[in-house]
């Protein structure tokens, strides 16, 4: 079977072309990294390669180690941001895994003792609160 292929105009293609807004909370040449709009807990944060694919499965791998870079200092910033005692790193691949936007992308989420993620698919969280935390992470990141 043919694999899909990449579609530019999934919602992740068209945050790092700016064409809808996202709390960002880091960028460099390569990668960029925003809160997840739905958060699963307080920080959640979404790690992005700008270089196009659909997941992992289909990744140039000359992306990945730039990203994972950016994956190690996010969950940093969201462990001190937070005042974390961990962090969960989650990737999806295809509609079997549970993957519902098609461009490759890394969830970071602060975890703290004793208390569960929130569901996968939840409810969108609101704007000043993503502003709010998008701030204490880039502090973080800076600090
Ligand atoms: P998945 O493809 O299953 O790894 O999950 C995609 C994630 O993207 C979910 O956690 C959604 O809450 C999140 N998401 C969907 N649309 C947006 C958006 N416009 N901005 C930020 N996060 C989003």
């Amino acid at each position: 079977m043919a694999e899909t292929p990449y579609d530019p105009q999934n919602i992740f293609a068209k945050i790092l072309r700016g064409e809808i807004p996202s709390h960002r909370v880091y960028e460099d040449e390569s990668v960029v990294a925003f809160m997840d709009v739905m958060p699963q807990g307080p920080g959640h944060t979404l790690v992005v390669p700008k270089a196009p694919s659909r997941n992992l499965l289909d990744a140039d791998p000359a992306t990945l180690g730039p990203l994972f870079t950016v994956v190690q200092k996010v969950a940093l910033a969201v462990k001190k941001a937070f005042g974390a005692d961990g962090a969960t790193v989650l990737q999806f691949n295809e509609p079997a895994s549970g993957q519902t936007v098609y461009h490759l992308h890394v969830h970071v989420i602060p975890r703290f003792e004793g208390i569960a993620l929130r569901p996968h698919t939840g409810n969108m969280e609101k704007p000043e609160v993503l502003a709010e935390n998008a701030d204490k992470i880039r502090r973080a990141l800076v600090g």
